[in-house]
């Protein structure tokens, strides 16, 4: 396992000096990925943890032989037992990515802090960045300053901070599942949400996995050392 200190190390980039956060808005062409080039359907999960929605969905994930990447938020993440759910998470073979300290529109993510409680609490070190909302700005500015970040937007979403329609999800998701396809669904609750239910995450999983199954996709989770990789 790699160590992290305070000063001049981030914990979201072992390589590379930590410039801090701040968002000043960037047009910087960074490496923000929304499509993996590989064989795969990957599921991720937002705004969490999330209490016994997300072990449902850890329950879920293994009857299925599946796996996944949870981008947690520190909004979500207040009690031992919110870290708790986060290293469950791992140690069943998903990925955590980081979504962020603060979730709030127009407020900087602080992104390397979250880091730096995701490996203190969690003994999590990941370079995966989602940036609250899919602002670009806020991810912009983490990638140009730290060279092992990568940001992860998505290929297919359904809207599901509010209440979903399965079988318009199903349609959808049958028209537009495809290799390498990122799917965007949130088991975790941002601030400000007006709608706090999500259990229907389970059933949308259940028909995500059929429908992969359907084309002989595999479940994988993005790894949190992308960098090493590479995507297209
Ligand atoms: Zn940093
Ligand atoms: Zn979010």
């Amino acid at each position: 396992m790699p160590r992290f200190k305070q000063g001049p190390r981030c914990a979201l980039d072992p390589a590379g000096p930590c410039r801090q956060d701040h968002c000043p808005g960037s047009q910087a062409d960074c490496r923000f990925i929304t499509r993996m080039d590989r064989n795969a359907l990957y599921l991720t999960y937002d705004d969490g943890p999330n209490g016994d929605t997300t072990l449902r969905l850890l329950d879920l994930l293994d009857r299925e032989n599946a796996h996944a990447t949870f981008f947690v938020s520190g909004e979500s993440m207040t009690t031992a037992s919110d870290a708790a759910i986060i290293r469950a998470t791992a140690a069943h073979h998903h990925t955590i990515g980081n979504h962020g300290l603060r979730h709030l529109p127009n407020v900087c993510p602080e992104f390397c802090t979250m880091a730096r409680r995701l490996w203190e609490e969690c003994s999590v070190a990941t370079t995966l960045i989602r940036p609250p909302f899919g602002s670009r700005c806020a991810a912009n500015n983490v990638l140009r300053t730290h060279r092992s970040a990568v940001g992860l937007g998505w290929s297919l979403a359904f809207s599901d901070w509010l209440p979903v329609d399965l079988d318009e999800a199903k349609a959808q998701a049958e028209a537009q599942v495809a290799p390498g396809t990122i799917v965007l669904l949130h088991d975790g609750v941002a601030p400000g949400s007006r709608y706090a239910d999500r259990s229907q995450v389970l059933p949308l999983t259940q028909l995500l996995v059929r429908v992969a199954r359907d084309q002989g996709l595999s479940l994988e989770s993005i790894p949190s050392d992308l960098h090493r990789y590479g995507n297209r």
